[in-house]
């Protein structure tokens, strides 16, 4: 209609609002579930869709006032223009679902599906918890209460704040919209992880480029991860001599801990995987394939590498609403005692997991092992007694390296190995990747998320024959 409109009136009169980068033709949906088109083939990027001169306003409409001939949208703003057009389709009430994100390591190789990696929420919450379906939009800890995106205010006694880290595609210049073109993929997403998979399969000749961000990220072994994976895929495939494999990282070191990272280097000489450190992602070019670095150890120095295929690992931090509370420390995170997990100035408020500021490495295993801790902390702090479980740090990478070899890293605080086997975990095994691609999922579903299982910490003890 805006096309008509601009036909009939001029273009400088018409606004559309629209929030949505993308537009995507749905009739196509049918062969796409059907195998027979790729997504992609049903997806333009907004922007090229809107007639020149017409405006785009990039809002949500949330009122809609006829009597004044304006409209209100989601940044408060009241708009008001003389032909505005806001097409609202249908709203489609999908399950909410939850994802194993552990498993989009495998989901972008190809050696698992999304699917696999996704139950609905409904079905996770224990029988007889309430389940409110809304969004956190305000903590108010002086007042025991939290606000939700639909305006209701709910008090609570004791308040556990797993939120999670938020994803920032959008501070890489180019991205998201650049994932409408083919060759980029990136593991952090369930939008983006198929696209991983695609950008490998379609490799012809050329850079494959991985990146890691300058920001603290979840589970910083996946970016290298698929890395070990395409080489591996590349390989398989015959392609390997044809790829010149990169892994630019914004830290100093390829991993944080001493004993794998040192496994990490011979695998990356001996497959002759290019690492170049202090390489921070800032831009992507996706019509071009060129992805632009700093280098953080030059200030103002930029390098501009081609790629065939390139995947991204965003950069990462707190939710806004958690970064806008009193709950936080000055960098945005939830400020929790490193020890009993208990927050530092509300004594009934808790915390686990990536939105924490728990100076270890934020991984499911990790929530695993918090979730024992808590569970003894708020026993204690219910029966008014003092919290007396201490959490040691424990964190787990299960670091991939090919298509059935894993290093299995496990660590504490001190940054000192903390291995649950008594094997030398920093060699790539067979048996350990078994347990990455196939058991982790069953512990995770079956027991952390039934409140079974609180990290291997017994199971350690047992190996070591009480010697750990
Ligand atoms: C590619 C990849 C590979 C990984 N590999 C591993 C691995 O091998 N091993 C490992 O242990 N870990 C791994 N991880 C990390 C692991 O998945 C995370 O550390 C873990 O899921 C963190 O759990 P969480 O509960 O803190 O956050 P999440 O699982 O992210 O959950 C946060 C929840 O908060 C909800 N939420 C957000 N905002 C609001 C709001 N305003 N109001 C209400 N609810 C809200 C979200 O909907 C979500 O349900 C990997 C992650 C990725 C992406």
């Amino acid at each position: 209609m805006s096309a008509r409109m601009k036909r009939k009136v001029g273009a400088g009169k018409v606004a559309v609002i629209e929030p949505s980068e993308n537009h995507y033709y749905q009739p196509l949906w049918t062969l796409v579930g059907a195998g027979a088109k790729a997504v992609s083939t049903s997806r333009r990027s907004t922007a090229s869709l809107i007639p020149s001169g017409v405006k785009w306003i990039k809002s949500q409409v949330q009122e809609f006032n006829p009597d004044k001939n304006c409209v209100r949208t989601d940044d408060g703003k009241e708009i008001s223009y003389e032909y505005l057009i806001v097409a609202l389709g249908l709203k489609l009430h999908y399950e909410k679902n939850h994802y194993y994100q552990p498993l989009w390591t495998l989901v972008g190789a190809g050696a698992k599906t999304v699917s696999t990696s996704r139950r609905s929420t409904a079905s996770l919450i224990p029988s007889g918890v309430k389940w409110i379906k809304s969004q956190v939009q305000e903590f108010n800890p002086d007042k025991n209460c939290v606000r939700t995106d639909d305006g209701k205010e709910i008090s609570y006694e004791y308040l556990i704040v797993a939120l999670g880290l938020k994803l920032h595609y959008e501070k890489i210049k180019g991205l998201p919209e650049g994932f409408n073109y083919p060759k980029i993929g990136s593991n952090y997403s369930v939008e983006t992880v198929d696209k991983t998979w695609k950008a490998l399969q379609d490799f012809k000749e050329g850079n494959a480029i991985f990146t890691f961000p300058n920001t603290p990220v979840k589970c910083a072994g996946a970016p290298q991860k698929i890395m070990y994976l395409a080489d591996s895929y590349f390989r398989k495939t015959g392609k390997r001599s044809k790829a010149n494999i990169m892994y630019n990282t914004s830290l100093p070191v390829l991993f944080g801990i001493k004993k794998y990272a040192d496994s990490l280097w011979n695998i990356v000489k001996t497959r002759d995987l290019n690492v170049n450190l202090r390489h921070n992602l800032i831009e992507v070019r996706p019509d071009k394939q060129e992805a632009v670095f700093e280098k953080l150890d030059n200030p103002g120095e930029t390098v501009v590498f081609e790629y065939e295929m390139l995947h991204v690992t965003p950069p990462m931090g707190p939710h806004e609403v958690l970064k806008k509370s009193t709950l936080v420390d000055e960098a945005g995170w939830l400020d929790i005692d490193k020890d009993m997990l208990q927050h530092k100035k509300y004594p009934n408020v808790f915390g686990i997991g990536d939105c924490t500021n728990l100076p270890t490495a934020k991984t499911a295993a990790a929530v695993a092992a918090q979730s024992s801790v808590l569970d003894r902390t708020i026993s204690r702090v219910m029966k008014n007694e003092k919290p007396d479980k201490r959490y040691d740090g424990y964190t787990s990478c299960p670091l991939v390296t090919s298509y059935n070899t894993v290093i299995l890293a496990e660590f504490d605080y001190n940054g000192q190995p903390l291995e649950t086997f008594p094997i030398d975990q920093s060699k790539e095994r067979m048996s350990m990747f078994y347990m990455k691609a196939d058991v982790m999922p069953h512990l995770y579903w079956h027991g952390l998320l039934k409140g079974f299982w609180g990290g291997p910490a017994p199971y350690r003890k047992i190996m070591h024959l009480g010697m750990k």
